[in-house]
C-alpha cells in the first residue's frame, strides 16, 4: 500500500473512424474503429485511506456510482487485497460526450492502483480487467493510436503518429442511457464492413500526420443528428466555418474537425457562444504511462 499520493492524467479519446458491422447475439455490436488519445485529460489523485473513497468535483459522480469505484473493487478482487484508497477525480473531459471520459478514469484508476498497491500486474492483465469495465476501457489503459475490433476491446496498436491539432466541440446536452440508445437507433443501412477503417489505419495520411477529418467516418452520425437535441444546429454552424468537415466521436454528441488552429477555434467559439457548446483546441498524443 502506497504512503505517498499519486497524480495521473486520464486522457480523452476520439474515434477517427467508427464502423458498426452488425448486431451480435450477446447484445453488443461488432465494430471496427480507430481510437486516438488527445491531451484533454481528467486528473486522478490516489492517496492513502483505511477505506475506499471516490470523490469527484462533480458531486453526482462521487461514491460507488463512479466507474472508478468498480475499477478499484475489481482490481482488488483480482489481487486478493482490500480496495483501500482515496481517489479524487478532477473532471475536465465533458461527460457522456463520446470522448471516453469515464472509461479514461477507470483505465487510469487500474494503472494507478496497480502502482499504489504495488501489485505488479502486467499491462495485459490490466487490459483484461479493463474489458470487464467497458468496451473503451482497454484502449485507454495504453492510449496512443489503435484499431479496435470485436466490441471495440480487441486492440491492435499502430505506431506513434505525429501530433495533429484538433478542434473539438462538445454540445451542452447529452441524453440518458446514451450509448445503448444510440446503438439501438442504428438500422442495417448504417452498417458497413470495416474496409474504410482498415484502409485509413494503413494510410500514409495517418502515419505521416496528414490525417484530416475529410477521411474520417462514423456510423452514428445519422442517428446522433436526429437524437441529440441541438446537435444539428451546432454541427451546421461549425461546418460553415471550419476548413475540414465535422466528424462525430464515439456515439456523440462530441465531434471534431482536423487539422485545425487557434484562429479557427476562436471563430467557432464565437459562432457557438449562445449554444452552450464547449470548444477546445487539443492535440493528438501518444502517452506512455508506466504500468
Ligand atoms: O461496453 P460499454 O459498457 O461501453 O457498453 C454500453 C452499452 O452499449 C452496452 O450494454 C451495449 O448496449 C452497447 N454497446 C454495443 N456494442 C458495442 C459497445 C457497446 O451494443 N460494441
Amino acid at each position: 500500500m502506497g504512503t505517498k499520493s499519486l497524480r495521473l492524467p486520464a486522457h480523452a479519446k476520439l474515434n477517427l473512424s467508427l464502423e458498426v458491422l452488425g448486431k451480435r447475439d450477446d447484445g453488443y455490436h461488432d465494430i471496427a474503429t480507430i481510437l486516438q488519445t488527445v491531451d484533454l485529460a481528467d486528473q486522478l489523485t490516489i492517496s492513502p485511506s483505511s477505506q475506499l473513497e471516490v470523490h469527484c468535483d462533480n458531486p453526482e459522480l462521487s461514491g460507488p456510482q463512479n466507474i472508478v469505484w468498480d475499477a478499484a473493487v475489481k482490481l482488488a478482487a483480482h489481487a486478493g487485497v482490500k480496495p483501500w484508497a482515496k481517489m479524487k477525480i478532477d473532471k475536465r473531459i465533458p461527460m457522456a460526450a463520446g470522448l471516453g471520459g469515464g472509461s479514461a478514469d477507470a483505465a487510469t484508476g487500474l494503472l494507478g492502483l496497480n502502482r499504489f498497491w504495488d501489485l505488479g500486474f502486467t499491462e495485459d492483465k490490466l487490459i483484461s480487467i479493463a474489458s470487464e469495465l467497458g468496451s473503451d476501457v482497454p484502449f485507454l489503459v495504453q492510449g496512443g493510436t489503435a484499431i479496435g475490433t470485436g466490441r471495440g476491446d480487441l486492440l491492435e496498436h499502430l505506431t506513434a503518429q505525429p501530433s495533429v491539432r484538433v478542434l473539438l466541440i462538445a454540445p451542452a446536452q447529452s441524453i440518458a442511457s446514451k450509448t445503448p440508445t444510440l446503438y439501438s437507433a442504428l438500422t442495417p443501412s448504417d452498417y458497413s464492413d470495416g474496409t474504410h477503417t482498415r484502409r485509413l489505419a494503413g494510410s500514409t495520411e495517418l502515419s505521416t500526420g496528414k490525417i484530416s477529418s475529410d477521411l474520417c467516418l462514423n456510423a452514428f452520425t445519422r442517428a446522433a443528428l436526429e437524437i441529440f437535441p441541438g446537435l444539428a444546429d451546432v454541427w451546421e454552424k461549425t461546418a460553415a466555418i471550419t476548413k475540414h468537415p465535422p466528424c462525430l466521436s464515439g456515439a456523440g454528441p462530441a465531434f471534431f474537425c482536423m487539422p485545425s488552429d487557434e484562429e479557427e477555434r476562436e471563430e467557432v467559439a464565437g459562432a457557438l457562444r449562445d449554444t452552450g457548446a464547449k470548444v477546445y483546441l487539443v492535440r493528438t498524443i501518444n502517452p506512455t504511462q508506466p504500468v
